[in-house]
């Protein structure tokens, strides 16, 4: 089963993609946690990221698609995956959409973080007192968020006519918001 958690930065995915991992046993990929780790390792796709994600902005879709490729490649994800946060403007959303095509599969769930614009710019300036991450600070947060509006959202409409969308209340307590994504696969 290959499920996608869509929704802007600080709404949660990574806690719930983790959760959501463990409770599927499906491995959970997301393009910002392999980018953060190629910038950290200091790899070629680290160096070309580097600057582009510090000021918030989205990095190229070739470079996406590229690395998406390569993990669907990989044994481990056979079985699905957990897309969190991998699918941010609409050429990427086709692309993978061809490529899970190409092994005979789909986007079995496109999972929507609602959550109001208060509660973000709240846990990520907590999340920047804790993790320390260039990209929270607030310069960024506007353009991440102003990328958010301008080439992720469009995303929502692309799955609401290629096979549909479930939107969660992400606002809550993570058992809360676990128990509501549960509900919306169906899991409950
Ligand atoms: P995240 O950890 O999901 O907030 O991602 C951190 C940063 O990585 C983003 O602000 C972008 O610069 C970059 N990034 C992660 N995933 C993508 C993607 N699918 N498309 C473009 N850029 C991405």
């Amino acid at each position: 089963m290959n499920i996608l958690l869509l929704g802007p930065p600080g709404a949660g995915k990574g806690t719930q993609g983790a959760l959501l991992s463990q409770a599927l046993g499906l491995p959970r990929f997301a393009t910002g946690d392999l980018l953060r780790d190629a910038v950290k390792h200091g790899t070629p796709l680290g160096l070309r990221a580097k600057a582009v994600m510090e000021a918030g902005h989205l990095v190229s879709d070739d470079l996406i698609l590229g690395v998406i490729r390569a993990e669907l490649a990989k044994p481990v994800a056979a079985q699905g995956v957990i897309f969190d946060g991998v699918v941010r403007t609409i050429p990427q959303a086709q692309g993978v959409d061809e490529l899970l095509r190409s092994l005979g599969r789909t986007m079995d769930h496109v999972l929507i973080f609602d959550v109001t614009d208060a509660q973000l710019l709240q846990r990520l300036a907590a999340r920047r007192s804790v993790e320390g991450r260039a990209d929270d600070d607030p310069a960024a947060v506007a353009t991440r968020l102003q990328a958010y509006r301008q080439q992720t959202a469009p995303v929502i409409s692309w799955y609401e006519t290629h096979g549909g969308v479930t939107r969660i209340d992400a606002v809550g307590l993570v058992d809360e918001v676990a128990a509501r994504v549960m509900r919306a696969l169906g899991r409950a």
